[in-house]
């Protein structure tokens, strides 16, 4: 018996009482368990590797795991400038949803949607998904008409989609505020009961360590400075830790896209924003739906430790910044209390900001750029983790095959060129 077990046995019979905590501590102490690196011990970076992913989010390491797993490609380097899940990933507010707008977008996030349905017991890692449903709310009769517009497209796509009036919103939600004399009435609501929410970290986590153990390498604190380009491909990738060569490199970089793919030699139409959300302290459960409003720019969900997520729209002017502000405190804080009044109570735990690449059209940008083994996951702007599994699986279907997935086709940056954008303005905006 090890000493900390025989203390617990002791403190046990004195005091009568079990004592977990100590009696743990044996596995603290012994060399007999010695702790499981999740994503194996670093190594030395390789002179060159088949793959090389720029980008440490949820994005990069699942186009790494579907990369090994599905295409049996494991010569694959994921470089981070910073730690794992340590950008928008770690700052979203896990919205996961497919009810847009446009039939390409539709059938994209439902695609995703039904990955993140199985995304734990595939990954044997717990992501935590809640399907909760997300409510969208219309305060206007244009509103209800582009609700019900997206109703119609949704369920011709086979998404759980429909219009709600004011007595079943009132049974959905009772604490919503639904007074007629309300500055902002509420006139109808569009329910999508696939609405989740899911750990946005154990997302990066899970893919990571999946990928690692098929032999993926994830490299940290190795910051991509530069992109040397040779007769029209990528040669190198230089790096804070030396120059790399690689067959194909892919960036997923959300919030520093068009940086990275200006090393490159490719102008990305993206302008970059911050985008703020505050989360309170955590209350007992009092609402179990995401509840958005694009009308008064807000949108909130409790999550299963009680805390309230409340976001809204990105920040007025382009800036590459992650500080919050007292304006968009006060701006979400005045939007919330038309909604939920008993928030006034509320107390606020903190706030943050990541950037986010808007696209003009406010869909990504996928596929091969413009270089010929250079792959763009970009343009996620504030609409990006609900795609993380579907992306990571095209993407890596693309680099394995050379062909387009038919999935991804609509996303191509000639897009832009050919006048053919997939307008989700309208289903974007206060939802993510
Ligand atoms: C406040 C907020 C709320 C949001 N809410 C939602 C939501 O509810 N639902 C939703 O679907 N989306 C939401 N989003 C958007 C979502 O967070 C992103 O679209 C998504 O996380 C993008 O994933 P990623 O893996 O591509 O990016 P990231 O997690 O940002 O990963 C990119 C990584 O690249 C690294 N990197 C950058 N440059 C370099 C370089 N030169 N060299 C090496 N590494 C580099 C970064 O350090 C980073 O870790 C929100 C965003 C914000 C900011």
């Amino acid at each position: 018996m090890t000493l900390p077990t025989l203390l617990a046995k002791f403190l046990e019979l004195i005091f009568g009482v079990t004592l977990m905590p100590l009696a743990l501590l044996k596995y603290a102490f012994s060399n007999r368990y010695p702790g499981q690196p999740a994503f194996g011990k670093p190594k030395a970076l390789k002179s060159r590797y088949d793959v090389i992913i720029i980008g440490g989010g949820g994005h990069g390491a699942a186009i790494a795991w579907y990369l090994a797993k599905h295409h049996g490609i494991r010569d694959v380097a994921i470089l981070e400038k910073g730690y794992l899940g340590g950008g928008n990933t770690a700052r979203n507010t896990a919205v996961i949803r497919s009810n847009y707008l446009t039939e390409e977008g539709v059938n994209f996030y439902r695609e995703s949607v039904d990955l993140f349905g199985n995304l734990s017991n595939e990954l044997s890692y717990n992501i935590m998904l809640e399907n909760r449903g997300q409510l969208t709310l219309a305060h206007s009769d244009a509103a209800m008409r582009s609700l019900r517009w997206r109703a119609e497209v949704n369920q011709h796509l086979n998404v759980r989609s429909e219009m709600l009036d004011r007595q079943a919103i009132r049974e959905l939600v009772p604490n919503l505020a639904m007074s007629e004399d309300a500055r902002f009435p509420i006139l109808g609501g569009l329910w999508h009961a696939d609405g989740a929410t899911g750990r946005h970290d154990a997302v990066a986590w899970g893919y990571a360590r999946g990928a690692c153990e098929q032999g993926v390498e994830l490299h940290q604190l190795t910051e991509v400075v530069g992109l040397k380009v040779k007769n029209g491909r990528i040669a190198a990738v230089e790096t804070n830790r030396g120059t790399i060569e690689c067959g194909v490199a892919v960036q997923a970089v959300a919030g520093t896209c068009s940086v990275v793919a200006d090393m490159a030699g490719i102008k990305l139409p993206i302008h970059s924003y911050p985008l703020q959300a505050m989360v309170t302290q955590p209350y007992k459960p009092l609402l179990n739906p995401m509840v958005s409003s694009p009308h008064v720019h807000v949108y909130i969900q409790q999550t299963s430790r009680g805390e309230f997520v409340i976001g809204g729209g990105s920040d007025p002017y382009a800036l590459y910044n992650t500080r919050s502000t007292l304006e968009m405190k006060e701006s979400l804080s005045a939007a919330i209390l038309e909604l939920f009044p008993f928030l006034g109570q509320a107390r606020l735990l903190r706030q943050w900001a990541g950037v986010t690449d808007m696209t003009p059209d406010y869909s990504p940008i996928m596929g091969l750029s413009p270089v010929e083994n250079y792959y763009l996951d970009a343009g996620w702007g504030t609409w990006g983790f609900k795609a993380t599994p579907i992306c990571g699986k095209t993407m890596a279907e693309l680099i394995a095959t050379g062909k387009t997935p038919p999935l991804i086709k609509p996303f191509e940056l000639e897009r832009f060129y050919r006048f053919e954008q997939v307008n989700e303005a309208g289903a974007t905006a206060a939802s993510h």
